[in-house]
């Protein structure tokens, strides 16, 4: 997929297909050609032009002249013994993401980088060490799937559902973010179901209000990680800017617009927001609210002060919050036999090499 890339080409993975439908017209064609370039492209996986037979070699070369193929290459890849893959991807410009791969029984599920860094700094987050540099485009998004599909394929197996949970904010990158879950939901292209894919916010009020009008059956979860603003200040930055109140108001809008469940995560941190009177007022916060919690044992991270809750209670605090009506799971572990936390490898690429 190596060329000479002109500085007009454009890199034929970033559009989703009303977009590149509009694109065929704007060169005389018939919108269905787009399709015909999404079934080489995604179901026959031919990234050349040329090969392209049912083009007329005209047309084939007018592709070739304005558009371009570019996938992420693999920098380093850490292969954990639960089948976990993580990755970190460089991009064409050098910049590097982390991808990861999680095998649950109900299917292979990506994680996927929106942001090259964060700039939300959330205090427990190896990702937000490093700040954004800079958002990915929907083309170097689908790239980091195609690139694990790529890697699956060798066991007759694929990408089967997307979080977009890695490193970055997705509302902060949100057009972005919104062609790429098109894309990856296209029958045509990526071929997840919307009920597969996954968009997690840390909290961004307008950016839950302009999803929910969207019209989309993609999922939505929330980084919420504290029953107060007191607490949910001193690790979440965003908390200053937005209260927990604004926040659950607008999960409700959402709720209300998409007719959608919300997810809400919740990290837990040792003697932080772990007892059980935060399970209480959480509880009481999520009260009537079309949702569960997820909790997540924290991945300690040696730039970081924190420590995970311990197993009893992690327990006792699922146990308290389903005693009140309020549905929990705790989510599974993997890859702990690498480096687990998000964004944990490019930071010890990155500051690695900065020394
Ligand atoms: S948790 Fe998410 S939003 Fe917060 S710093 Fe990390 S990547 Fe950014």
């Amino acid at each position: 997929m190596s060329e000479t890339i002109t500085p007009k080409k454009k890199n034929i993975l970033g559009y989703s297909l009303s977009q590149l439908e509009e694109e065929m017209v704007s060169y005389g064609q018939k919108p269905f050609r787009a399709r015909q370039l999404y079934e080489w492209i995604y179901v026959k996986k031919v990234y050349d032009f040329s090969l392209m037979s049912d083009i007329s070699k005209s047309f084939r070369e007018t592709l070739d002249r304005d558009y371009y193929f570019s996938l992420p290459s693999i920098f380093k890849e850490q292969d954990a013994k639960d089948g976990t893959i993580k990755l970190l991807l460089e991009m064409e410009d050098g910049a590097k993401v982390e991808t990861v791969l999680m095998r649950y029984d109900y299917g292979n599920v990506i994680c996927v980088s929106s942001e090259v860094g964060c700039s939300m700094a959330c205090e427990f987050c190896a990702s937000g060490l490093l700040r954004k540099e800079r958002g990915l485009t929907s083309a170097e998004m689908v790239g980091e799937v195609l690139v694990m599909n790529d890697l699956l394929s060798k066991e007759m197996e694929r990408v089967t559902h997307i979080v977009v949970m890695g490193t970055g904010e997705p509302f902060d990158n949100y057009d972005n973010v919104l062609t790429f879950v098109k894309i990856a939901n296209e029958q045509r292209g990526l071929a997840i179901g919307a009920r597969h894919i996954t968009v997690s916010t840390c909290g961004l009020v307008e950016g839950i209000k302009k999803y929910a009008n969207e019209g989309l059956q993609i999922n939505l979860a929330i980084s919420l990680h504290a029953p107060n603003d007191e607490i949910r200040r001193k690790i979440m930055p965003i908390a200053r800017r937005y209260s927990i109140d604004e926040l659950l108001s607008a999960v409700k809008y959402y709720i209300e617009v998409a007719g959608r469940r919300v997810t809400f995560e919740y990290i837990m941190i040792k003697d932080l927001n772990d007892t059980l009177e935060c399970a209480d007022e959480l509880a009481s916060r999520l009260r009537g609210i079309l949702s569960y919690v997820n909790l997540i044992p924290f991945n300690p991270v040696k730039e970081k002060p924190f420590e995970r809750s311990d197993k009893e209670t992690i327990k006792a605090f699922s146990m308290r919050l389903n005693s009140r009506g309020i549905n929990c799971t705790v989510r599974k572990e993997f890859g702990t036999d690498i480096d687990a936390a998000c964004g944990q490898l490019r930071v010890k690429y990155q500051t690695k090499k900065k020394k």
